[in-house]
């Protein structure tokens, strides 16, 4: 329902209809300037050719210098989503079935879907803080299952995993021989610090998937990357050669100033959106929903007893807000997704009215 809900925000606004949108993830804020700026100074030195299909070696290099690794474990995607495909394909595609824990970000069941892999769903509960049971999860693991997808800090829920679930998670991995993904595209962003993929070694078979557009405001540039041992991005490359090539190199170099500003940048990117949760929080608090204080941006997933999520939804959009509803993140009717990817004051009179819909 995710992208009917889109469409028909789109629809009413095309006769005219002011929708305020806090349905998609797509921040309201500009690339910054100094990003635009390298790509320009980038294309007009030439940098408008074939390339490297590993990803340019500066940004690969300074990508291994932020996270510990060396530039041998790095490949660069045009998205972390192209970049979760890759994995997922090259993973899957001889059989075998993956872990999605609920509530998911929609892509990997669809991935999944595409593929013809078998998933297998991993409830967790607000209730319990969105905790993922290492037990459980040991259940659920049979002879094919290859691989679990992580989403730290996790969208819709912003919720950041504690260290001592996900070190009981990768013992069961590592214990059983399935592959981790950790999808951590909020984690340089996230307010309260989270333990990395990473922090278990790149010689393991885990994989680390990020990208530019979450930390730098760049969701339309497509740029991406994975890190995981040699052998992997050896295979994600051999994938790259014969689709997409390269990344264009200017957007690579627009990238690599991203991270030479990262402080800065990802700083007010930060503060920007713990001020808007904060608003979230105080208002929906108020009106009686129940939630997980976000641990990062950009999303609240708030929850009322009872509540038929699409028909809220529904009501909501006919009152100019489209949010998202919770069946689209797994079998949540009660919850919705606020994206609070708009400017302030849109965000503070959407939350009015999503306060006094009642149903
Ligand atoms: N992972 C998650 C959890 C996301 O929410 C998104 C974007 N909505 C992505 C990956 C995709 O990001 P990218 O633009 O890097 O493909």
């Amino acid at each position: 329902m995710l992208y009917e809900i889109n469409e028909k925000a789109l629809k009413l606004e095309s006769e005219g209809k002011k929708i305020i949108r806090l349905n998609l993830g797509d921040p309201d804020m500009a690339t910054p300037p100094e990003i635009v700026e390298a790509s320009y100074a980038s294309m007009k030195a030439g940098k408008t050719k074939y390339a490297s299909s590993y990803g340019e070696m500066r940004l690969r290099q300074k990508i291994a210098e932020i996270h510990g690794v060396k530039a041998e474990n790095i490949v660069i995607t045009p998205g972390s989503k192209w970049g979760i495909f890759a994995s997922m394909f090259l993973m899957l595609k001889n059989g075998g079935n993956v872990i999605i824990p609920t509530p998911y970000w929609t892509a990997y069941d669809l991935i999944a879907k595409t593929l013809g892999v078998k998933t297998k769903l991993l409830r967790t509960e607000m209730e319990n803080d969105w905790k993922v049971d290492p037990n459980q999860l040991e259940n659920l693991i049979d002879a094919d299952t290859k691989m679990i997808i992580l989403n730290n800090p996790n969208n819709p829920t912003s919720k950041a995993m504690d260290t001592k679930t996900l070190d009981g998670i990768v013992e069961v991995a590592n214990k059983k021989g399935i592959t981790v993904l950790s999808d951590e595209v909020y984690g340089a962003i996230s307010f309260n610090p989270t333990k990395s993929i990473l922090d278990y070694g790149t010689d393991s078979p885990h994989i680390l998937s990020n990208g530019f557009s979450k930390t730098f405001t760049m969701t339309g540039w497509r740029i991406g990357y994975l890190i995981a041992n040699k052998l992997f991005i050896d295979n994600i490359t051999k994938l790259n050669q014969i689709t997409i090539n390269n990344v264009p190199v200017f957007i690579q170099d627009a990238a690599l100033k991203g991270l030479e500003l990262q402080a800065q940048i990802a700083g007010n990117i930060k503060a920007k959106y713990k001020q808007r949760a904060d608003l979230a929080s105080k208002k929906l608090s108020a009106a009686g929903f129940k939630f997980t204080q976000p641990d990062a941006p950009f999303y609240v997933f708030p929850k009322r007893d009872g509540l038929d999520g699409e028909k809220f939804t529904l009501n909501l959009l006919d009152r100019g807000v489209a949010v998202a509803p919770g069946t689209s993140f797994g079998d949540y009717r009660e919850h919705f997704r606020i994206s609070l990817t708009a400017p302030d004051d849109q965000i503070e009179t959407a939350l009015d009215k999503i306060c006094e819909v009642t149903n």
